[in-house]
């Protein structure tokens, strides 16, 4: 799939709305993605990880690895297209960790999955959490950097867009000064 091709789909999908959107931070912005969307679709998700998937060969993954809940089901679809294991970190007491009785072996080759990418903090969390553990991180691999190529997690990192996502305060909006009316999302999650 061409890049043309993936927000085609996106776009098709409802992954990636283009408009006038309050975002949770309070700020306004001209995109808003929402990868449950996608997620939705069990075909249209083994398409995009199987592209995602093609720039990861010969790194010998062992286990895929994503935080939970927005990189559960790409975590799950990424182990299935290169073989491997696929787990998941969550919060509890807010702090990033293993549940679940999942393990990850010393030496372990890891690949940390996210669905966007924008401060890079969930994703930092579960490397942390697979050092930890004597886990070897491979790599990273996430379905968009919106991070404006911002974020370095210390690894080889892949991404399968790099979008650029504009947001301002209320006072700045540009969308506000052409009167568009604004839309609020229906997720708290606005990665
Ligand atoms: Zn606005």
């Amino acid at each position: 799939m061409t890049y043309d091709e993936i927000i085609e789909l996106f776009s098709k999908l409802g992954v990636l709305r283009s408009g006038h959107f309050l975002l949770t931070s309070g700020l306004h912005s001209n995109k808003y993605l929402q990868c449950a969307q996608l997620f939705q679709h069990p075909e249209a998700t083994s398409k995009i990880c199987r592209q995602l998937a093609e720039q990861l060969a010969g790194l010998d993954i062992q286990t895929v690895i994503g935080p939970a809940t927005g990189a559960i089901i790409l975590s799950y679809e990424m182990g299935r297209q290169l073989g491997t294991r696929s787990i998941f970190a969550e919060r509890e007491g807010g702090k990033m960790t293993l549940r679940r009785g999942f393990h990850v072996k010393p030496g372990e080759r890891m690949l940390v999955v996210e669905d966007v990418v924008t401060t890079g903090g969930s994703v930092k969390e579960v490397i942390s959490v697979v050092k930890e553990l004597g886990g070897e991180v491979a790599a990273v691999a996430a379905l968009v950097d919106r991070s404006g190529g911002k974020v370095d997690f210390g690894v080889p990192t892949h991404y399968l867009l790099k979008l650029q996502v504009d947001s301002y305060s209320p006072e700045k909006c540009p969308l506000c000064k052409k009167g568009l009316q604004i839309t609020k999302p229906g997720s708290r999650k606005l990665t």
